[in-house]
This record gives C-alpha cells, structure tokens and sequence, in this order.
C-alpha cells in the first residue's frame, strides 16, 4: 500500500496535502509487524517497544495524513509528547513493575483514543462512499481497542504474554492489519475523489473570477430553458459588460484590472439567489441567468446590480460602471442561444444610449 500510495502521489496533476503521510503510514505498521514476528530472536524489551512505536505511528500518521488532508492544523507536538509518555508508562510496567494488563489497557486504550478522534474528523469533514468506509473502519478498531483495553483485568493475568493464542487477543491482532490496509485503501479513494472534484471545478469555474464557466452558464441556461418549454415557467438573463473596461486597464495596468473584474463577481453575486447562475462570458461580460424571474423582475435584479456596481467603493481600485442588457424568456424565442442574442441587442442599446444602464428587450 505504501508503494500503491507513493507511486499515485508521484503522478498527481496537483499537490495533495497529507498523501505523503498516509503513504508512510501502512509501511510503518507493516514494520511494527516484522517486530512482532521476530519475538523469539529479539529481546523481549526490543520487540514490545519498537513494535508498539511503530504501530502507533503509523495509525498515527494516518490520522495526520487525514487532518492535512482536509486543510486541519496537526498538533505534531501535543501527539508526539503524549506518545513518548505513553512509551515511557510502557516501559515502566515491562522493565520496574512487569505488568502485561497495564501495558495492554494504555496501549489500546490509546489507540482507541487516535481511532476515535480520527473518526471524528472524516465525519466532520469528509463525505461520500471514501470517507464512510474509512469511518466504519476507525470506529471498529476504536470498539475493538477498547474491549481490549476493558477486559484485559478478567482475561490475562501480570505475566501474560501477548504471543498466547486467545481469541480477545487475536480480533485485536487482526483489526489492526485490517485497519492499516483498509485506511490506506480509503486514503486512496478520498484521493481519487478530491482529483475528480478538483478537475470538475476547474471545468465548471472560470480561475480568476470563480464564476462559472461558459459551458455551465449554458448548461444552467438549457435547464432553464427546458422547464420554460415543458411547463411556462418565466426566465431572464442578464448580459452584463463593464463599461471603458479597457482604459482601466491602461490606466491602472491588468492586474488592477484583474481585481476589479474579482470585485464585480463577489458584488453581483453578493445581490443573486441561490439558483440563479452567474457565468463569466468573455473578458469583461458577465451572463446571469435567474430562474423563476419575469421581465419586471429582471429588470429591477438588473437594477439593483448595476446601482450596487456604481455606488461600490474599494479603497484601492478605480470607480467603474456597467451596462446590462435584459433579455426574458417569451414566446417566438427558439432556444437559449436566441435569448442570449436578445440581451446582447439589449446591452448593445444600453452601451450606445451612453452606459451605465439597463435596458430590457
Ligand atoms: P465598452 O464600454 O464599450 O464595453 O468598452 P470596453 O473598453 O469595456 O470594451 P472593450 O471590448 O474595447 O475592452 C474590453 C477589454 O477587456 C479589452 C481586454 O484587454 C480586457 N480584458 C479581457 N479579459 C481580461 C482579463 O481577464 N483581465 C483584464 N485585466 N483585462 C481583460
Ligand atoms: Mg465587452
Ligand atoms: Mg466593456
């Protein structure tokens, strides 16, 4: 899994944060697993501390994989120091007080304790089949560590050794190999589906502005269209054109200009519904289209934007208008592309009519 994991995140289109942690994280427990193996060969002390380090590492990295992951601040140290304490109590109880069911209840008491807040956080935070599967799994092998935590007083005895062939003892084992592989596989999947989100929104989202793109604001514009054909329910588009856009920029330069086009997208969307779709058309045309709105509505909406763009003062941008052309949906119209053309002759009339204004067709 480490190499599956490490050889994704090598071909990755875009940084992942918390990849590199979940990679390392099935190798160290398949270390703290040759450790384990080799108890006849190492000292007893050796095996029971390098094997319960890395063990715990390594679900400890799959949880800090998780928290960089979804953008989480990791408490490196807090963990770390409440690690080395928990290794140190271990010691005690193997090397001054030997002690197998005081050293098993802080072992899996602890992993119960990583477990459930790493549970927590992937609920919190993540979503769909990745994230659940990953969630049942921490949740078992919580449940697990705790029932084993909770029952080491009854079923072993101060001189136990964790080798004894007991079932307790070995769902215990066994969960935590099923949790190291199937957390990778999770990981793996989360990946997966962050890229697909990623490259959706790149698609649908124009980069400088965050407004949709062409091919969403006509897919929304088509919807919208359909449920006009199929059932008369109104719409309207606005095209929106920032007025002398180009003597902006060759007065204040293309990156001033850059930030007012920023500006006027988080405006007009700032006075929009959450069902209209604010789209960027070109370089400094805006298309909305608003569902469920009448030409008069359209026209107040349009408005309402154009006055908001107007009075707007940012302390480090130029003063700007816009012009709109208001464009709803009636009979004789053929389609969405017709309808945009209509506010585009619309806008064309506002522009020679002296700007700064709306005007509907
Ligand atoms: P009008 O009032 O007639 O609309 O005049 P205008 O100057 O706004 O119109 P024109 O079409 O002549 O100029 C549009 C300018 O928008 C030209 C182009 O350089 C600029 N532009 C297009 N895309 C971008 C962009 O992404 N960033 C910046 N800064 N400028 C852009
Ligand atoms: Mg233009
Ligand atoms: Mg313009």
């Amino acid at each position: 899994m480490t190499m599956v994991l490490w050889g994704v995140r090598r071909n990755l289109p875009v940084a992942m944060p918390g990849v590199p942690a979940w990679s390392m994280a099935p190798l160290l427990c398949a270390a703290s697993t040759v450790f384990f193996s080799l108890d006849q060969r190492l000292p007893g002390f050796v095996v029971m501390l390098a094997g319960n380090a890395l063990l715990m590492s390594g679900l400890g990295l799959f949880y800090f994989g998780s928290l960089r992951f979804w953008h989480q601040s990791c408490p490196w140290r807090s963990w770390t120091a409440g690690g080395a304490a928990l290794l140190a109590a271990m010691s005690y109880f193997y090397c001054f007080q030997p002690d197998f069911r005081a050293r098993t209840m802080l072992f899996a008491g602890s992993m119960a304790v990583c477990a459930f807040a790493h549970a927590r956080l992937l609920q919190r935070h993540g979503k769909g089949f990745s994230c659940r599967l990953s969630v049942i799994v921490l949740a078992t092998l919580c449940g697990v560590s705790m029932l084993r935590a909770a029952t080491t007083f009854w079923l072993d005895a101060p001189d136990s050794t964790r080798v004894m062939q007991m079932p307790m003892q070995q769902l215990y084992a066994v969960s935590f190999h099923l949790a190291a592989l199937l957390l990778s596989i999770g990981g793996l999947l989360m990946l997966s589906e962050r890229v697909r989100y990623e490259f959706e929104h790149q698609a649908s989202h124009d980069s400088l502005t965050g407004a949709f793109t062409r091919r969403t604001l006509f897919q929304a514009g088509e919807r919208e269209w359909t449920r006009w054909t199929r059932y008369g329910r109104p719409f309207s588009v606005l095209l929106l054109d920032i007025d002398r856009f180009k003597s902006i920029n060759d007065r204040w330069g293309h990156p001033t200009g850059d930030k007012v086009l920023q500006e006027c997208t988080t405006l007009i969307a700032a006075l929009l519904r959450s069902g209209d779709a604010l789209g960027r058309y070109g370089g400094e045309e805006f298309v909305v289209v608003l569902g469920e709105t009448d030409g008069a509505a359209a026209w107040m909406a349009a408005e309402r934007i154009r006055q908001a763009l107007e009075q707007h003062r940012a302390p480090d941008l130029p003063a700007y208008t816009a012009s709109i052309g208001v464009a709803t949906a009636a009979a004789g119209d053929t389609g969405f592309g017709n309808l945009l053309k209509r506010a585009d002759m619309a806008l064309y009339q506002a522009k020679a009519s002296g700007r700064n204004r709306s005007i509907a067709l």
